[in-house]
């Protein structure tokens, strides 16, 4: 992978410090730890895999450059400027740089602090705040993603979008705009009205019992992907909870260092979601996996809530981790033959580990050959709300990511995370030669109901050219 350094990072964030922020960037005894900063060596082994640094070839656009400016602010040698947080802004919290990090460093906690603290002490300006506010009035709730979601289908399915972008009008629409427009999922009425039922039994006596996060943006828009869980979780023995009043897990927001509101979700989701007889929770959406393992550290500090939430993160299991562990029923797979790319979705591979099992699950389906997307540990852009905050290089991103899918000519693509599907898509474009996405369990569903692989991959195909995903 070459640098390419003439891409231009996007102007500082524009705002100011409030209170004594511009001269003390966090409050005493807030921020990130100390002895987090102190085991970065500044190495540089983590640059070659950060996509900002990857994009920009700016140093302060790195792991090491956001580490040492989190250490400055730390240290009170700089306040909480427009052009600290543009840095600390642009970073996907990808996580890449957690994995590569031969010296353990915890970025994943450092940059979760340091957000949180710009979150509280930086006033970003009116028209940022707003967007910012408009995404967390709408996607952390299944209902509004619901009706948000309605009107887009229309909007594609009555041939408005493709109208949009063929005419003049297009071009002129702000950049930001066209970006988010071009985001527009890739869905089917169906996928907005299935859902998991609010229990599955498996045909014998249950091997495990399982409580499955439904999730807010993965319900809304990908209804049928969390019925094909419940699915084949049956099949593997599993009896399937799956709550219909269940509160969204907060990940997009602890991401964005809105910590407080994150704290309650979890509250709220593990009183939806646990119970004696549960023996483990299961997700199946990548960045809610990772925040959802993570619950023990995020209300370490409750006493109320400590200890229950180290419980409750201790059984939480990626959907594909589950899978592995069990056994269809023998013959149960049928094949489907397909030349399938794998994307490991950030939230997946790098901040949980989670590589080896979804390749295993998928590896079992007889016919299914698998490949490697080169330069597979670089975010696809999607990363939380980032495509919808920083848009310009999530486009770019998604743009490099298209490219290293198609040098593999696959005949169809899964990712295990609503955020990577819905980015990927768009960016692979869909009018000429579209790339069929999938979540894994919908090939592991489409497999055990026999399906034909020629005839799944002509409907989602079908469904990106009427998308006219490609621009
Ligand atoms: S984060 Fe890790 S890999 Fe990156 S510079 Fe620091 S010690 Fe080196
Ligand atoms: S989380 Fe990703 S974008 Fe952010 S510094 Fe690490 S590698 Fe770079």
């Amino acid at each position: 992978m070459s640098l390419d350094v003439t891409r231009i990072p996007p102007a500082p964030s524009q705002g100011r410090p409030r209170g004594d922020a511009g001269e003390r960037a966090f409050a005493p005894g807030a921020g990130p730890e100390r002895d987090l900063l102190d085991a970065c060596v500044h190495c540089g082994f983590c640059l070659p895999t950060c996509p900002t640094y990857v994009l920009w070839g700016e140093e302060m656009d790195s792991p090491r450059g956001r580490i040492l400016l989190m250490d400055l602010a730390d240290k009170g040698e700089i306040g909480l400027d427009a052009t600290a947080v543009r840095h600390w802004d642009s970073c996907l919290g990808c996580m890449a740089c957690v994995t590569s990090c031969p010296s353990g460093v915890r970025y994943d906690l450092l940059i979760e602090a340091t957000r949180a603290q710009v979150e509280e002490r930086f006033a970003r300006e009116p028209a940022e705040r707003r967007v910012r506010d408009a995404a967390f009035t709408v996607l952390p709730h299944h209902r509004r993603m619901t009706a948000v979601t309605a009107p887009l289908i229309a909007y594609r399915a009555s041939g408005l979008q493709r109208a949009l972008r063929r005419s003049r009008l297009y071009g002129r629409l702000p950049e930001r705009l066209r970006r988010v427009e071009a985001l527009a999922p890739i869905v089917t009425w169906a996928g907005v009205r299935e859902e998991a039922p609010a229990l599955a039994r498996p045909a014998g006596e249950p091997v495990l019992r399982v409580a499955m996060l439904t999730g807010c943006v993965q319900r809304a828009v990908f209804g049928d992907v969390n019925a094909a869980t419940a699915r084949v979780l049956a099949a593997h023995g599993c009896e399937v909870r799956a709550p219909r009043a269940q509160a969204c897990c907060g990940a997009l927001e602890l991401h964005a260092g809105r910590a407080p509101s994150a704290r309650e979700r979890a509250r709220r989701l593990i009183a939806d979601l646990d119970g004696p007889d549960v023996d483990r929770i299961v997700v199946n959406s990548a960045g809610c996996g990772s925040t959802l393992k993570e619950y023990g550290h995020l209300l370490a500090d409750d006493p109320a809530w400590a200890e229950r939430a180290a419980a409750f993160a201790a059984k939480v299991r990626d959907l594909h981790e589950v899978l592995a562990e069990l056994e269809p029923p023998a013959g149960a797979l049928r094949p489907l033959p397909l030349r399938l790319a794998y994307h490991d979705a950030c939230h997946l591979a790098h901040a949980q580990g989670v590589r080896a099992e979804p390749r295993a699950v998928l590896a079992r389906i007889p016919g299914l050959e698998l490949v490697e997307i080169p330069d597979a540990a670089i975010c696809c852009g999607s990363a939380g709300v980032y495509n919808l905050l920083q848009p310009e290089p999530a486009a770019e991103l998604g743009r490099m990511k298209a490219g290293n899918v198609r040098r593999v000519a696959p005949d169809a693509l899964a990712a295990a995370n609503p955020g990577c599907l819905i980015q990927i898509s768009a960016s692979l474009g869909g009018d000429g030669d579209p790339v069929p996405t999938f979540h894994p369990v919908e090939l592991v569903d489409a497999s055990l109901r026999g399906e034909d692989a020629a005839g799944l991959l002509a409907r989602r195909a079908a469904l990106l050219r009427s998308a006219g995903a490609a621009r």
